[in-house]
């Protein structure tokens, strides 16, 4: 056969998968036979690089590096929207609008506003050529590069597009996705994002598009500009848009009268709360283009057009006290503790209160009142102070200077935002918090051990470290609260069954600062074992692929504390991992004969080629969907929220790839 035909049929096949998946939410492949295929793809495109493809899918990882970003001129202009807050506003607009155009009849698209960062694309005969961010209205930022990662932005379209045209929409990061991004950065000790929008934006800035790739961002289109456009009004255009292959909410609704506005208005300030997504408010159009064209712009924006801010809810209440955290890492968090009020649908007492800089520019007092607020899923923040309301006396708040937990005095180091506590082996919270970490399910996904425990083993003087949880015994935890004897055996093999981790889990699971399941993955493979890496300089350890400074110095330091030394070498006589194994080896068995597994997400342990051949080694079925036939869905991370969702409502169960490996080698 023709290997170009070959080539082009496969880009069609993951372009329509990624359509599915990405857009449509409803994947109809499985993630095995999806990766078999843009590994067959990107192998042809690499024996024949003739057929090389910008807008092939096999550039959707990224890589490409983009120094300085080329400003570039649009087309037509991107405007801006004017607000309005209240019903009168909308009814004055309509009044102005019936000034030029008479009393016709006005039919409205009504759409959410989404809260991200604007972009226009241009397609040429179906392909995408170039991407380009608002910037001051008339130029932009051409970050082409990085918005060809976005999966759900399509590369290549279908159906009946027209030869040119640019298209609009914002570039958004879910609720979902940004909390993760941020889990991980907690996770390592980095200061989380402060919000998705602006995580968003800058996003699109970034030099590396492999970044980029990395990064869970959404595009939602809402308008598309152009000459001869096959459509004479805005939903119209929004349903073509659709057809091409953009993701376009479903929320958008055609109106005929400002009461139907209204409606969608109030609607949606309530359900707002239930998106996946953040939304400041609704953008109304009107709908008829002809009318549109009548109406013409402002200086600043269309006249056919208005945004509808929500009231974004705020209470006030009182401060009550202020409390400060110990992180795992040391690092000191405070935080606000309110007078129970009633937000957004939930109770708020806390609220967080950041960092000293951030005390210090409210001017916040205990006994102030202040104004909260919370924006979707985000926990809720102080926004000010009624300095009317501060009563007489008030005294300013002074930051606490020794660590709340163990009396140390704090340290702020220059350029961080947080203090921390020093006392890094004798600071209860940093005890406990690293320990919690070393048995999380990312690192040694200690079954039949969870936090709670953790913390009443070390309060009851049992463990001290991670090295101590080796060597506890059943007749030790019996005793404990809730302890029976099933769950104490459970616990003690639950340990014992971490001595399989692989290395490079392990090396997370040590909670070196700023050492995240990336780097660890990075320092595993280079230095291959523990040995070697803990005799390595900082010179050395800089000159790794991706290794800055501040990394190397933590790693260093870690190794060159005693109390580190002697746990690794006790847990090093325990058994645990402290090589790179070349592959993990699991022997064929037959004990998942009859057994159907799905396959779905991104592994850590293993690529989703050796997860299958596993499950095949080992006696049992690969399945390329959920259904009734399917015993275990082996879950990675991202796995697609509709096979969740249909997992569960199919009762299967959800397993990691660790309890797959337990599964196979016990
Ligand atoms: P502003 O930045 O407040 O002037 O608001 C205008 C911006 O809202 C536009 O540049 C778009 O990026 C953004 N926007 C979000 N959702 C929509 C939508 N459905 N229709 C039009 N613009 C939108
Ligand atoms: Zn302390």
């Amino acid at each position: 056969m023709d290997i170009l035909p070959k080539i082009l049929l496969l880009r069609e096949e993951l372009n329509q998968h990624n359509y599915n998946y990405y857009v449509l939410d409803n994947p109809t492949i499985s993630d095995y036979d999806f990766d078999s295929k843009l590994k067959e793809l990107q192998d042809l495109e690499h024996q024949y690089p003739q057929y090389f493809d910008s807008n092939s899918p096999t550039q959707r990882v990224g890589g490409m590096i983009t120094k300085n970003f080329d400003t570039i001129a649009h087309e037509q202009r991107m405007y801006s929207l004017d607000n309005s807050y209240s019903i009168e506003d909308l009814l004055d607009w309509e009044k102005r609008i019936q000034k030029v155009l008479g009393e016709v009849p006005l039919q409205y698209t009504c759409e959410l506003k989404y809260d991200g960062a604007s972009i226009s694309i241009t397609y040429e005969n179906g392909s995408l050529v170039r991407a380009v961010t608002r910037g001051d209205g008339f130029q932009g930022d051409d970050v082409t590069n990085n918005i060809k990662t976005i999966k759900s932005i399509p590369l290549q379209l279908k159906g009946n597009y027209p030869a040119k045209f640019a298209i609009r929409g914002e570039i958004i990061l879910p609720f979902k996705g940004f909390e993760k991004m941020n889990q991980e950065l907690i996770e390592i000790g980095e200061t989380p994002y402060s919000n998705p929008r602006n995580t968003a934006s800058g996003s699109l800035k970034l030099q590396d598009s492999a970044e980029v790739a990395k990064r869970p961002l959404e595009c939602l289109l809402y308008s598309i500009v152009g000459d001869n456009l096959p459509f004479a009004n805005q939903f119209e255009g929004l349903q073509a848009a659709r057809e091409w292959g953009f993701k376009v909410p479903e929320a958008a609704a055609l109106v005929s009268s400002l009461d139907g506005v209204f409606e969608f208005i109030n609607y949606w300030d309530v359900h707002r709360h239930e998106l996946p997504y953040e939304t400041d408010g609704v953008v109304i159009k009107v709908n008829a283009i002809q009318y549109q064209e009548e109406l013409g712009y402002t200086a600043k924006s269309p006249r056919w057009a208005m945004a509808y801010k929500f009231k974004s809810e705020q209470v006030a209440t009182t401060l009550n006290s202020i409390s400060y955290q110990v992180g795992r890492t040391g690092a000191i968090t405070p935080v606000a503790n309110l007078e129970p009020v009633q937000l957004a649908g939930t109770i708020v007492k806390r609220a967080s209160l950041h960092n000293a800089d951030q005390i210090e520019k409210l001017d916040i007092r205990i006994g102030d009142t202040v104004f909260v607020e919370k924006g979707g899923e985000i926990i809720p923040k102080i926004i000010a102070v009624d300095f009317s309301k501060r009563p007489q006396h008030s005294e300013p708040t002074h930051y606490i200077t020794d660590c709340p937990e163990c009396q140390t005095e704090l340290i702020r180091n220059e350029g961080e935002a947080n203090h921390y506590c020093p006392n890094f082996y004798g600071c209860p919270p940093q005890i406990v918090g690293r320990i919690q970490h070393y048995i999380s399910r990312k690192a040694m996904d200690i079954e039949g051990l969870g936090g709670e425990t953790v913390a009443l083993l070390f309060n009851n003087d049992l463990v001290h470290n991670y090295a101590d949880l080796y060597e506890l015994t059943v007749e030790q935890i019996l005793p404990l609260e809730r302890m029976a004897q099933k769950s104490a055996e459970n616990l003690i093999k639950g340990v014992a069954a971490s001595k399989k981790i692989p290395f490079e889990r392990v090396l997370y699971a040590l909670g070196i600062r700023f050492v995240g399941e990336t780097v660890a993955k990075k320092l595993a493979k280079h230095y291959k074992n523990i040995d070697a890496l803990s005799q390595a300089s900082l010179m050395d350890l800089v000159l790794v692929d991706e290794i800055g400074e501040r990394i190397a110095q933590s790693v260093v330091d870690f190794f060159e504390n005693q109390e580190n030394r002697v746990i690794i070498e006790r847990l090093k006589s325990y058994g645990i991992q402290f090589e790179l194994e070349e592959k993990v080896n699991l022997n064929a068995t037959e004990i998942l004969t009859a057994k159907t597994f799905v396959v779905s997400g991104v592994f850590t342990q293993f690529s989703r080629d050796e997860l299958k051949k596993a499950i095949e080694d080992n006696g049992g079925k690969v399945g390329s969907s959920i259904s009734a036939k399917t015993d275990y869905v082996v879950a990675g991370d991202n796995m697609g929220p509709a096979k969740l969702e249909k997992a569960s409502k199919l009762n299967i169960p959800i397993i990691s790839e660790i309890e797959f490996m337990k599964m196979i080698t016990e």
